[in-house]
């Protein structure tokens, strides 16, 4: 029997606390200084009903599904469509930043 604290209750520390706790069979302590699980991912609901996302929006993207039913088995997700473009000097490109992006710009210097 080990004494572990994870410091720390983001998705990170959440994770690791559980994998700790459920394949190694050791108790784990967490330790957060803010009054919340789940870090900057966290939201809560307004006077209103609106789920708000207290430290900016989050998407939660992956190609894995395997990932995605671990995550999918401890919160609710709602599944979007959003396009995000960004302009730089007039033109859009594509945000977040990425090898599309690097086309975009390389063509405009191109004069594509
Ligand atoms: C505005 C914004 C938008 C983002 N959008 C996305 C997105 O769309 N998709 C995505 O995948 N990622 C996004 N991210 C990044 C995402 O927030 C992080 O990848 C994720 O929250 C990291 O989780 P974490 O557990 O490592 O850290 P955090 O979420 O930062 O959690 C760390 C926790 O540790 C606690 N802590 C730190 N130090 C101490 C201490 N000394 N003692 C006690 N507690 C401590 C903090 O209070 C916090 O609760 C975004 C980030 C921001 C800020």
């Amino acid at each position: 029997m080990r004494n572990i604290v994870v410091v720390g209750c983001g998705g990170s520390g959440a994770v690791i606390a559980r994998k700790i706790a459920e394949e190694l069979d050791q108790p784990v302590r967490i330790v957060e200084r803010r009054s919340h699980i789940a870090g900057n991912m966290y939201d809560e609901r307004d006077e209103h009903g609106f789920l708000v996302q207290k430290y900016g929006p989050h998407h939660f993207y992956t190609n894995d599904y395997r990932i995605f039913h671990f995550f999918e088995q401890y919160g609710e997700f709602f599944a979007h469509y959003y396009k995000s473009r960004n302009q730089i000097d007039g033109r859009y490109v594509t945000m977040p930043f990425n090898f599309f992006t690097v086309q975009e710009m390389l063509s405009r210097e191109a004069g594509g």
